[in-house]
């Protein structure tokens, strides 16, 4: 149900979209195709992936003679749950955590606002509701107000949260948190890091550094390096993963607040042309509001 409803607004863009496209067109010609790669673009699938959904469905509807409205509607629904409704090879849409007693550690990346602080309290939320022990690491020393940020939301999910002084080594206050989880047996280490995505080679040097404390402590840690991306920002969010991924190696993508977005479509982009796994979905502000994301859940949920 909550998955539902914060697809709301991307189910009535897109399902409004593919209705008005269907009731403008009067045959199933050429003019129909691009008309209909339109229509994808502006829901914010991306050029490639909607290209190949007209591609293939101009294919079958060619080779199935299908000249029926409903039926070239029927065809596209079809088409999109075909191509995007399970994961794909090599698509590992579940988390990883330590497979030993070691605690398991997530670093978060993003740019300022995409919404890691407030995924890593969801998460942290929802780790401690399954009884295990987390600890919440405030890499981001940079930005004002962000370790304040994540300390509330320790204090709203009962977790830990370690800090440093301000604009302090951001790595010396992952060493920090990666120890006490060591000492203190606990599950996992959830890790906030600062999002400034324009000074590249500092921000590269300064997550390499992070990984290589961690790593050193935990030679298993990292388990995962979620990148957060804000799905209002559409293409953007696209053009950022991409930044992201040639400065570290994502393991998944977190996709936040999908419930504010018209432009569910994004998800397809990510999937189809950066072939990074979407891992979470945020949608909403509540430290409820987060979901595993489910391929099929997700392509049915655009259009019911
Ligand atoms: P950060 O700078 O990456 O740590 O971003 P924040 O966690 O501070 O989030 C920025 C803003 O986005 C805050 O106002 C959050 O409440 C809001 N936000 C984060 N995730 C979601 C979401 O899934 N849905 C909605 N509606 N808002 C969100």
């Amino acid at each position: 149900a909550q998955y539902d409803e914060g697809l709301a607004k991307s189910r009535s863009s897109f399902g409004a979209r593919l209705n008005r496209f269907l009731a403008r067109f009067r045959s199933v010609d050429d003019a129909f195709f691009d008309d209909l790669e339109e229509t994808l673009i502006e829901a914010d699938v991306g050029f490639e992936t909607a290209m190949q959904i007209t591609d293939q469905l101009r294919d079958e509807v060619k080779l199935r003679n299908v000249k029926k409205k409903d039926e070239v509607a029927k065809a596209i629904v079809a088409k999109m749950v075909d191509l995007y409704g399970e994961a794909g090879e090599g698509e590992d849409n579940a988390l990883h955590f330590s497979t030993d007693k070691t605690p398991t550690v997530f670093l978060f990346v993003g740019v300022n606002g995409a919404g890691k602080t407030t995924t890593i309290g969801k998460l942290a939320h929802r780790f401690q509701e399954q009884g295990k022990q987390v600890i919440l690491a405030a890499g981001d020393t940079f930005r004002a107000g962000a370790t304040e940020q994540l300390v509330e939301w320790g204090k709203r999910v009962h977790v830990p949260v370690v800090t440093g002084p301000k604009e302090s080594d951001p790595a010396a206050v992952v060493y920090d948190a990666v120890h006490h989880a060591k000492e203190q047996q606990a599950d996992i280490v959830l890790v906030d890091t600062a999002g400034r995505l324009q000074n590249k080679v500092n921000l590269m040097n300064e997550l390499a550094k992070i990984k290589r404390v961690i790593t050193r402590e935990l030679p298993e840690a990292p388990q995962e390096v979620l990148l957060v991306l804000d799905a209002t920002t559409g293409q953007n969010a696209l053009n950022q993963a991409k930044e992201f991924a040639k400065t570290t190696k994502v393991t998944g993508i977190v996709l936040t607040k999908l419930d504010g977005s018209a432009k569910g479509g994004i998800v397809l982009a990510i999937r189809n042309e950066l072939h990074l796994p979407v891992k979470l979905v945020g949608l909403g502000e509540k430290m409820n509001d987060l979901a595993d994301f489910d391929p099929n859940k997700f392509v049915y949920g655009l259009f019911k």
